[in-house]
């Protein structure tokens, strides 16, 4: 006789029932944080050998530690916690060694991948080497009461309509998906070889980063971190 739902065991229907995702693949026991709009709540671990384990927490960029010296984030989130990544779909843990990253005062550089030239048949033999996205960290106060300090990011995404291609250099414009004034141009020169990038708000130029090495272009250029104005999540 086959069993009917009803005849799991209690805690298997519990799991089964919290480990549910929605549509978007987000696990159902998290909600969006009111103050920084990241996933948080309870929910289960990604491998289910590990369900029985029971929901784990998940923190938000508001539960991260501050820094004792300087008052800033350690890092965007609490050392030691669960965080969910809405891109990969997968609940993340922070390990606390990520905290002698800090140093106050210095600039907090993610450095962007490259365009990979298997990534489109099309676009990605002339876009290879560009970077994917540029990424400007920075600390502001918290929208809520407490103006806690928290950690913001302005991403600006590669514009493939915008690439140019001359003898010379090759150049792309970098937008961001916020309702924004700002933009960046990264420019590659061909011999020798170099990278810039431009930071424009409107037609105002605010910043320019170059070097020979893509790595150290890409640093210079992120280490500039916000403008006080620039729109940023
Ligand atoms: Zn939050
Ligand atoms: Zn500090």
């Amino acid at each position: 006789m086959p069993k009917r739902n009803n005849d799991l065991p209690p805690d298997i229907k519990k799991i089964a029932i919290q480990a549910g995702r929605r549509k978007n693949g987000v696990p159902k026991g998290l909600t969006h944080c009111r103050v920084c709009g990241d996933w948080k709540g309870r929910c289960f671990w990604n491998n289910p050998l590990d369900w029985h384990k029971g929901p784990t927490p998940i923190t938000c960029r508001c539960d991260a530690n501050l820094c004792h010296k300087c008052g800033e984030p350690i890092y965007e989130y609490r050392l030691g916690s669960n965080i969910y990544d809405e891109a990969s779909q997968q609940v993340l843990h922070v390990a606390g060694m990520v905290g002698m990253m800090h140093a106050c005062g210095k600039p907090r550089i993610a450095l962007p991948y490259q365009i990979e030239a298997d990534w489109d048949k099309k676009y990605a033999p002339v876009l290879a080497g560009f970077p994917v996205e540029l990424v400007y960290v920075g600390v502001r106060p918290r929208k809520d009461r407490s103006r806690k300090p928290i950690i913001v990011r302005a991403r600006y995404v590669f514009h493939p309509g915008s690439f140019l291609e001359a003898s010379k250099s090759k150049r792309m414009h970098y937008r961001s998906r916020l309702a924004s004034d700002f933009y960046v141009e990264v420019i590659f020169y061909k011999v020798p070889e170099r990278w810039e990038t431009l930071k424009f708000r409107g037609a105002e130029l605010i910043a320019v980063a170059s070097a020979a090495s893509f790595e150290e272009a890409m640093t210079n250029s992120v280490a500039i971190a916000l403008h006080p104005d620039e729109p940023a999540s």
